[in-house]
C-alpha cells in the first residue's frame, strides 16, 4: 500500500514513513492511494471476529507489509489491553433504533485513546526496527494530551514533552496528565493560553536545527495512523447491527472531522453506510457547510463540549481530495483561497453527492443540557456534553424506517462532570480504577510562555538523560 498528498506534489510513502512523518512535505495530508475493498462475502466472514481480530483483518491492508503480522497483533492486543475489561466499543441499546458506541473505557476515558494506544506502540515498533529515538512535542487543552501521555508513557524510544496552559484545563484534564509519572513524559505547564502553548510548538517545529537536534515529531489528529486505527469500530458496529445485509447510519459527534472521516473510509471499503449525521455544537462550520456548500470560518466559541470547539476542521481536507476527484492541484488551490479569504465554496454538483451520504446539524450548551437530562430521566444513564451533541443530532435526524442510528458516544460522562451535574443533579464517578486520581502524586514543571525558556528545558531534560544513560 503506498501513500498519495492530498495536494499531489509530495513523495508517494510507505505506512512507516507515514507514520513518521505526519504531515505530508507540500502542506497536504497522507491518504491511501486506494481503498482496500471487502466484499458482503468477507464482512459476513468476519462478523464473529473478537474486536482485535476484526482490527488485525482490517489495519492490515494498510500496513502494506511494513511490520509483519505477528509483530501487528500484539500492537493491536497491547494497545487495547488497557481498556475496562478489554472492551474497546460496546454497544448501548437506548431504544427506537438508537445505540450508544461507548469509545471512552480506554486510560484517558475518552475516544481518542482507542487510536492514540494503537499510534503508540506503533511508533516504538518502527522506531525500535529502525534504532531510532524521537521526541514528540504538543501543545494540549485537554483531552489529546492526556491520550498522548498515555500512549507514549514507558517507551524507550521516545520521550514527550505536553504543552498545556497554566490554570486553564480542568482538574481531571491536568491531573490525567500529570499523575503519569514515567521518566520519558514531561509535562509543562506554560504560563499563558493554549494559542501560545501551540506558537510555542510551531516555533520548536520552525526552528531547524533544535528539530534536527531532538528528532521533533507530533501525534496530532492529521496522522494518518489514528484515522487508520479508528476504522476499526464503524466496522464493528455495522457487523454487529445487521451488515453487510443490513444499513447502519452513524452521528458523529465532530471537531477536527478524523472521527468522522474514519467512517467515510469504511464505507469506501464495503461497509453499506446509509447516513453519516456531522454533529456540531455553536461551533458549526462543517454543519454550515453541508447545508449551503460554503466553507466559511468563524471566531470560535467555547461551549460545554469544548473538544469539538475548532474552526477549521484540518481532517476535512481528505474528504474535500475525494470530493474533487482526487485532484491534488484543485484541492491546493482551493485551500490557499480559503487561508487568503476564511472562506471558499464547493459547486453544486459535488454538495448534492456528498449530501447523498452526509448530513449535518449544531445545538447549542442549552440543547446539550437538556439532552442530557432527558435521556438521564428516561433511561437513567449519564452522558457527557460531547455525547449528548451527537445523541440530539440521531433523534432529530433519524429517519425511522429499520436502519439502526450508531451514535458515536466520544467521552466518559465523569470527563466532563460539571456539566453533567449541572443538567441532571448527579454527579458522576470515575471509574474504580481512577478512582484515587484526586490524591495522586503530580509532577510537571512551568515556564514562561517563551520559545527561548521551553527550548532550554527540553535540551537540559534531554541532554540530562543522555549524559545518565
Ligand atoms: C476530539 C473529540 C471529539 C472530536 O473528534 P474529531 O475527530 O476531532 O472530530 C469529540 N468528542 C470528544 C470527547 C473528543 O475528545
Amino acid at each position: 500500500m503506498r501513500y498519495i498528498s492530498t495536494r499531489g506534489r509530495a513523495p508517494e510513502l510507505a505506512f512507516d514513513e507515514v507514520l513518521l512523518s505526519g504531515l505530508a512535505r507540500d502542506g497536504g495530508l497522507y491518504v491511501p492511494a486506494e481503498w482496500p475493498q471487502f466484499s458482503a462475502d468477507d464482512l459476513v466472514s468476519m462478523k464473529s471476529l473478537s474486536y482485535n481480530d476484526l482490527a488485525f483483518k482490517v489495519i492490515h491492508p494498510f500496513v502494506g507489509g511494513t511490520i509483519d503480522d505477528d509483530a501487528l497483533k500484539a500492537i493491536i492486543a497491547r494497545a487495547y489491553s488497557t481498556f475496562e475489561g478489554g472492551e474497546v466499543a460496546p454497544l448501548i441499546n437506548i431504544g427506537d433504533d438508537i445505540h450508544l458506541m461507548e469509545l471512552f473505557h480506554g486510560p484517558t476515558l475518552a475516544f481518542k485513546d482507542v487510536a492514540m494506544q494503537m499510534l503508540g506502540g506503533l511508533f516504538d515498533h518502527v522506531l525500535q526496527a529502525r534504532g531510532e529515538h524521537i521526541t514528540i512535542v504538543g501543545a494540549t487543552s485537554g483531552d489529546t494530551g492526556s491520550a498522548a501521555i498515555e500512549a507514549c508513557r514507558d517507551k524507550d524510544t521516545l520521550d514527550i514533552f505536553m504543552l498545556h496552559p497554566e490554570g486553564r484545563v480542568s482538574e481531571v484534564q491536568r491531573r490525567q496528565m500529570t499523575t503519569v509519572l514515567a521518566d520519558n513524559v514531561h509535562n509543562v505547564a506554560i504560563r499563558g493560553t493554549f494559542d501560545d502553548c501551540q506558537d510555542l510548538v510551531k516555533a520548536m517545529f520552525n526552528d531547524t536545527p533544535f528539530r534536527d537536534r531532538h528528532h521533533l515529531s507530533a501525534v496530532n489528529s492529521i496522522n494518518w495512523a489514528r484515522v487508520m486505527a479508528q476504522i476499526v469500530y464503524y466496522f464493528h458496529a455495522a457487523l454487529h447491527l445487521g451488515a453487510p445485509e443490513r444499513e447502519v447510519s452513524f452521528t458523529v459527534p465532530t471537531g477536527n472531522f478524523g472521527n468522522v472521516f474514519a467512517g467515510y473510509a469504511a464505507m469506501k471499503m464495503g461497509v453499506p453506510v446509509k447516513k453519516f449525521i456531522v454533529a456540531a455544537n455553536a461551533n458549526d462550520i462543517l454543519a454550515r457547510f453541508f447545508d449551503t456548500g460554503e466553507m466559511r470560518t468563524d471566531a470560535v466559541v467555547p461551549t460545554l463540549s469544548p473538544s469539538m470547539d475548532i474552526q477549521i476542521s484540518s481532517n476535512f481536507e481528505r474528504l474535500l481530495f475525494d470530493m474533487m476527484g482526487r485532484d491534488g492541484a484543485r484541492v491546493e488551490s482551493t485551500l490557499t483561497t480559503f487561508r487568503k479569504e476564511g472562506s471558499f465554496r464547493v459547486d453544486q454538483g459535488m454538495l448534492e453527492t456528498v449530501r447523498e451520504k452526509f448530513d449535518a446539524a449544531r445545538y447549542d450548551d442549552k440543547e446539550t443540557t437538556e439532552t442530557i437530562r432527558t435521556l438521564y430521566e428516561e433511561n437513567g444513564m449519564l452522558i457527557d456534553p460531547h455525547t449528548a451533541v451527537g445523541l440530539a443530532a440521531a433523534k432529530a435526524k433519524h429517519d425511522h424506517d429499520g436502519t439502526p442510528m450508531v451514535v458515536l458516544a466520544t467521552a466518559h460522562p465523569a470527563k466532563f462532570p460539571d456539566a453533567v451535574e449541572a443538567a441532571t443533579g448527579v454527579r458522576p464517578e470515575l471509574p474504580e480504577r481512577m478512582s484515587d486520581l484526586y490524591e495522586r502524586e503530580e509532577r510537571s514543571v512551568t515556564t514562561d510562555n517563551s520559545l527561548d525558556a521551553i527550548e532550554r528545558l527540553v535540551d537540559d531534560t534531554l541532554g540530562a538523560e543522555a549524559a545518565a544513560s
